[in-house]
Protein backbone atom coordinates (compact mmCIF):
# COMPACT_ATOMS: atom_id res chain seq x y z
CA UNK A 1 0.00 0.00 0.00
CA UNK A 2 1.62 3.65 -0.68
CA UNK A 3 1.85 6.10 2.12
CA UNK A 4 -1.18 8.06 0.32
CA UNK A 5 -3.40 5.24 0.56
CA UNK A 6 -2.26 4.92 4.54
CA UNK A 7 -3.58 8.79 4.78
CA UNK A 8 -6.48 8.27 2.88
CA UNK A 9 -7.42 5.46 5.27
CA UNK A 10 -6.54 7.61 8.24
CA UNK A 11 -3.90 5.05 9.39
CA UNK A 12 -1.14 8.14 9.10
CA UNK A 13 -1.91 11.31 10.35
CA UNK A 14 -2.36 14.06 7.59
CA UNK A 15 -4.05 17.47 7.68
CA UNK A 16 -7.09 16.34 5.31
CA UNK A 17 -8.07 19.42 3.64
CA UNK A 18 -10.78 17.58 1.42
CA UNK A 19 -12.14 13.96 1.23
CA UNK A 20 -15.08 12.57 -0.86
CA UNK A 21 -15.61 8.76 -2.53
CA UNK A 22 -12.53 9.12 -4.97
CA UNK A 23 -10.63 12.18 -3.52
CA UNK A 24 -8.47 12.96 -0.39
CA UNK A 25 -6.58 15.90 -0.33
CA UNK A 26 -4.00 16.89 2.83
CA UNK A 27 -1.66 19.78 3.29
CA UNK A 28 2.23 18.66 2.16
CA UNK A 29 4.22 17.06 5.13
CA UNK A 30 7.49 19.04 4.03
CA UNK A 31 5.71 22.07 2.33
CA UNK A 32 7.50 24.89 -0.61
CA UNK A 33 5.12 27.95 0.15
CA UNK A 34 2.78 28.50 3.10
CA UNK A 35 -0.10 26.86 1.06
CA UNK A 36 0.83 23.42 -0.61
CA UNK A 37 -1.63 20.35 -0.64
CA UNK A 38 -1.69 17.16 -2.42
CA UNK A 39 -4.49 16.58 -3.88
CA UNK A 40 -4.41 12.69 -4.45
CA UNK A 41 -6.69 10.23 -6.25
CA UNK A 42 -7.72 7.44 -3.85
CA UNK A 43 -7.82 4.92 -6.40
CA UNK A 44 -3.73 3.79 -7.25
CA UNK A 45 -2.49 4.98 -10.47
CA UNK A 46 1.67 5.19 -9.94
CA UNK A 47 1.90 8.21 -11.99
CA UNK A 48 0.32 9.99 -15.12
CA UNK A 49 1.98 8.22 -17.60
CA UNK A 50 0.07 4.76 -16.19
CA UNK A 51 -3.26 6.76 -16.54
CA UNK A 52 -5.61 5.07 -19.21
CA UNK A 53 -8.26 6.59 -21.07
CA UNK A 54 -10.84 5.50 -18.87
CA UNK A 55 -9.36 7.84 -15.78
CA UNK A 56 -9.77 10.94 -17.58
CA UNK A 57 -13.05 11.91 -15.35
CA UNK A 58 -11.17 11.27 -12.29
CA UNK A 59 -8.28 13.27 -13.66
CA UNK A 60 -10.61 15.74 -14.76
CA UNK A 61 -11.78 15.99 -11.02
CA UNK A 62 -8.34 16.32 -9.55
CA UNK A 63 -7.90 19.42 -11.22
CA UNK A 64 -11.42 20.85 -9.97
CA UNK A 65 -10.26 20.11 -6.31
CA UNK A 66 -7.63 21.99 -6.74
CA UNK A 67 -9.54 24.58 -8.08
CA UNK A 68 -11.92 24.64 -5.04
CA UNK A 69 -9.03 24.40 -2.67
CA UNK A 70 -7.54 27.30 -4.08
CA UNK A 71 -10.45 29.18 -3.66
CA UNK A 72 -11.23 28.20 -0.30
CA UNK A 73 -7.32 28.58 0.28
CA UNK A 74 -7.55 32.35 -0.65
CA UNK A 75 -5.39 32.18 -3.68
CA UNK A 76 -7.20 31.89 -6.34
CA UNK A 77 -7.06 36.02 -7.27
CA UNK A 78 -2.74 35.78 -5.98
CA UNK A 79 -2.32 33.08 -8.43
CA UNK A 80 -1.20 29.47 -7.81
CA UNK A 81 0.12 26.66 -9.86
CA UNK A 82 -0.55 22.93 -9.89
CA UNK A 83 2.17 20.16 -10.41
CA UNK A 84 2.39 16.47 -11.10
CA UNK A 85 6.24 14.99 -11.33
CA UNK A 86 6.34 12.22 -13.22
CA UNK A 87 9.66 9.96 -12.96
CA UNK A 88 13.01 10.37 -11.93
CA UNK A 89 13.70 13.68 -13.92
CA UNK A 90 10.53 15.43 -11.90
CA UNK A 91 11.39 14.16 -8.99
CA UNK A 92 8.62 12.36 -8.23
CA UNK A 93 8.56 9.98 -4.63
CA UNK A 94 5.47 8.78 -4.18
CA UNK A 95 4.30 6.24 -6.60
CA UNK A 96 0.95 7.18 -5.95
CA UNK A 97 -0.03 10.42 -8.34
CA UNK A 98 -0.89 13.34 -7.17
CA UNK A 99 -1.59 17.60 -7.98
CA UNK A 100 0.35 19.53 -5.81
CA UNK A 101 -0.91 22.85 -5.03
CA UNK A 102 1.04 25.83 -4.03
CA UNK A 103 0.55 29.29 -3.91
CA UNK A 104 1.04 32.20 -0.99
CA UNK A 105 4.11 33.36 -2.45
CA UNK A 106 5.46 34.27 -5.61
CA UNK A 107 6.68 31.25 -7.63
CA UNK A 108 9.84 31.34 -9.83
CA UNK A 109 9.48 30.06 -13.91
CA UNK A 110 11.34 28.02 -15.06
CA UNK A 111 11.34 25.89 -11.98
CA UNK A 112 14.45 24.11 -11.33
P1 LIG B 1 6.58 14.06 -5.45
O1 LIG B 1 8.02 14.44 -5.27
O2 LIG B 1 6.42 12.57 -5.56
O3 LIG B 1 5.90 14.81 -6.53
O4 LIG B 1 5.86 14.56 -4.14
C1 LIG B 1 5.71 13.79 -2.99
C2 LIG B 1 5.33 14.76 -1.89
O5 LIG B 1 4.79 14.02 -0.83
C3 LIG B 1 6.50 15.57 -1.33
O6 LIG B 1 6.24 16.95 -1.50
C4 LIG B 1 6.56 15.14 0.12
O7 LIG B 1 6.88 16.21 0.98
C5 LIG B 1 5.16 14.61 0.38
N1 LIG B 1 5.07 13.57 1.38
C6 LIG B 1 5.82 12.44 1.43
N2 LIG B 1 5.44 11.68 2.48
C7 LIG B 1 4.44 12.34 3.09
C8 LIG B 1 3.63 12.05 4.23
O8 LIG B 1 3.76 11.02 4.91
N3 LIG B 1 2.68 12.98 4.58
C9 LIG B 1 2.49 14.11 3.86
N4 LIG B 1 1.52 14.95 4.29
N5 LIG B 1 3.23 14.41 2.78
C10 LIG B 1 4.19 13.55 2.39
Amino acid sequence: MTIFEKIARREIPAQIVFDDENVTAFRDANPQGPVHVLIVPKRVIPRLAEAAETDAELLGRLLLVARTLANQLGISQSGYRVVINNGPDAGETVPHLHVHLLGKRSLGWPPG
